[in-house]
């Protein structure tokens, strides 16, 4: 690993820039993963690089949604692997929801690496094996798992693409969608969108499950409205882009 100054101003950032390359080169991540990460930078960059408050709304919404599910599965990819391998394992712990490793650029070998991390971190069963595939989809996210994301009622997905968010949901499933363009195919498709690095989100949704009950669980989701939120989102954006612009002047 390279050296990152410690009293660097962008020390965390660059400190998760060198995770994931030591994993890109570990077989975890693949190099589309590494550019898929740079623009999620740019847009974690114009938020501040913090949980705004409609992201927060949202990952309270989510915890909800996952614990009043029948069957919530959280579905795992390399780069949310590489990032937060622990935290995965905590939330699923707390959920008692399975992680399934589901990749674009899948490969048997790539799957089972992500598997051994998370088991390296603690988790107990990983599902990396699909036997099913999503109808409606071709690219290779379509294999699943029957005794996950095939049966699931709910599904937690990260850094995820568009086509499979809309196959899932085509599909009856729920989606809870972490990503950081609010813009994006899974962001406007989702049931419910959390702009937010997953980093911060993975942690903060955990927080909220643990603490809430049913019925606090039951209101969150009454409250929550998606489109509002994601307009909330993009207001936050402009306002930070005007608070930056009048520092130019
Ligand atoms: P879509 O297919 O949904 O339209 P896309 O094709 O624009 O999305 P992809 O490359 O498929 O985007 O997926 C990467 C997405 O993940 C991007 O929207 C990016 O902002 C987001 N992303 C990258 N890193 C993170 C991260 N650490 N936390 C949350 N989101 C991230
Ligand atoms: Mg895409």
């Amino acid at each position: 690993m390279s050296f990152v100054p410690p009293d660097h101003p962008r020390f965390l950032s660059l400190m998760y820039r060198e995770r994931l390359v030591e994993k890109f080169k570990e077989g975890v991540v693949v190099a589309q993963g590494l550019i898929a990460h740079g623009r999620g930078e740019a847009f974690d960059y114009i938020l501040g690089e913090q949980t705004i408050p409609p992201a927060l709304e949202a990952e309270k919404a989510a915890a909800a949604l996952l614990k009043l599910a029948r069957k919530p599965v959280i579905s795992v990819n390399g780069n949310a692997a590489a990032l937060v391998p622990g935290e995965l394992v905590e939330l699923s712990k707390a959920l008692n929801a399975p992680l399934e490793v589901n990749l674009f650029y899948r490969s048997e070998e790539r799957a089972k690496r992500i598997a051994e991390l998370l088991k390296a971190h603690g988790a107990e069963e990983v599902l990396w094996r699909p036997d099913q595939e999503l109808p409606g989809l071709s690219s290779e996210r379509r294999r699943v798992s029957s005794k996950g994301i095939a049966s699931a009622d709910v599904v937690l997905v990260s850094l995820e693409d568009g086509d499979r968010t809309e196959a899932l949901k085509r599909n009856g499933k729920k989606v809870i969608a972490i990503d950081l363009n609010p813009f994006s195919r899974t962001s406007l498709t989702a049931d419910i969108t959390i702009v937010d690095n997953v980093i911060r989100a993975i942690p903060n949704i955990t927080k909220f499950v643990k603490a809430m009950s049913e019925r606090e669980a039951e209101e969150a989701l009454e409250r929550f409205d998606n489109a509002r939120n994601l307009r909330e989102v993009v207001k936050w954006i402009k306002k930070w882009l005007d608070a930056k612009t009048s520092e130019l002047l």
